[in-house]
């Protein structure tokens, strides 16, 4: 299984299906078209897979999946990844597909906004509520600087090295990246709007006892304006409680507010919607175009439950439907994962 296989660069990659969204019901569809001997190349916008259950409750508990009576929503993806692994799906992590259409051949195109393109036999949307964005920090003239000097995701750690870093935030990435970049950055100041911080009690510790050893500071405080000088950004000026305005130098501003999802492109691509959800038939979960299909958060149909295992059973049958689009003259079978020895043989279980 790769995790991240994509080139940007060079001829399409040819795939018989492409999944929009490795969130559990993406996930799910890797393991219900592989037991039909389809492979998948599978695309996040997230650098990771795991849609809301790994990006909003990791850590919470589920306890409505068939057959286990308490399960983390992160184990669930755990657990997941290793189900599919016998089926080698390709990821292409981070990147947001922004570009889909059908060919004349009855094909589709599918490209992301980081170039890297697919010629796929068929596309399965599980893109649940959308892709997430960072929220963005909401002061005038930041536009110019973001993904430069104001980030909302740390890619590369080291070019923060040496460097007088602005951290706004105070969930668990705006605590742990201000915990493993203090003893790295020149200087590190944590700004949050509240006296009371939502991450891990054991990070708010630890950042407390460096400031207490006066190794950074520590604001409650609204970001206001940006300092800049000759295009360059100099720093950010932040507002505290009683109103005063007090200036931080800074290199890089670094903004953790979480993330947003955006149905974005999905709603351009001239499929039926129906409140911001695809519209699907319920034998096969195909949109209203053949050889598009939807599962999970996305799609709608009349009884429609979001929920982990409607989306499950959703894509046991698109993973028939796109069988029949892909294959048609190949007889259906349904076979039991009991008994099927080319199941067995597609799983890798042992004679
Ligand atoms: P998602 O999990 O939303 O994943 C979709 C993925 O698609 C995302 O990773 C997104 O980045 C990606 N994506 C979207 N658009 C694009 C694009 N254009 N390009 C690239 N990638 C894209 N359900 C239950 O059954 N039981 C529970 O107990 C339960 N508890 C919950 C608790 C909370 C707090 C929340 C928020 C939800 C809970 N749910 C629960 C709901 C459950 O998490 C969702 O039903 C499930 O995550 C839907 O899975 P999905 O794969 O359809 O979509």
């Amino acid at each position: 299984m790769s995790l991240n296989s994509s080139t940007a660069a060079g001829e399409p990659i040819a795939a018989e299906v492409v999944i929009v969204g490795a969130g559990p019901c993406g996930l799910f569809q890797v393991f219900e078209l592989g037991l039909l001997g389809i492979s998948a190349h599978v695309i996040d916008s997230l650098p990771g897979p795991g849609g809301q259950c790994t990006e909003l409750y990791p850590d919470k508990p589920i306890y409505d999946i068939p057959a286990l009576p308490v399960c983390g929503a992160q184990e669930l993806v755990d657990r997941l990844m290793q189900q599919i692994k016998p089926f080698n799906p390709q990821f292409h992590l981070g990147q947001e597909v922004v570009h889909f259409a059908r060919r004349e051949d009855g094909r589709f195109s599918v490209a992301t906004a980081a170039g890297t393109r697919f010629d796929a036999g068929a596309v399965v949307i599980a893109a649940g509520v959308g892709s997430f964005q960072a929220r963005r920090i909401g002061i005038e003239g930041v536009e110019p600087f973001e993904g430069q000097s104001i980030l909302y995701r740390v890619k590369d750690a080291s070019a923060l090295e040496g460097k007088r870093l602005v951290i706004f935030g105070g969930g668990d990435s705006a605590l742990d990246w201000t915990l493993e970049l203090t003893p790295r950055a020149r200087s590190v100041t944590l700004v949050h709007r509240r006296a009371e911080f939502r991450a891990a009690p054991a990070s708010v510790a630890k950042m407390k006892e460096l400031v207490s050893a006066g190794r950074m500071r520590c604001f409650e405080a609204l970001p206001h304006s940006l300092i800049t000088a000759d295009g360059a950004l100099g720093g950010i000026n932040i507002k505290a409680p009683d109103g005063a305005v007090h200036a931080l130098e800074a290199d890089h501003v670094l903004v953790f507010f979480g993330l947003h999802p955006k149905l974005g492109p999905i709603a351009e691509w001239g499929l039926d919607l129906e409140k911001k959800a695809l519209r699907v038939d319920t034998e096969k979960f195909q949109t209203s175009l053949p050889g598009v299909f939807a599962v999970g958060d996305i799609n709608t149909y009349p009884g429609k439950k979001k929920l982990i295992l409607s989306g499950f059973h959703e894509a046991a049958l698109a993973a028939f439907g796109i069988q029949h689009h892909l294959y048609p003259q190949k007889r259906q079978f349904l076979q039991y994962t009991t008994t099927s020895p080319i199941m067995h043989q597609r799983l890798g279980v042992p004679d």
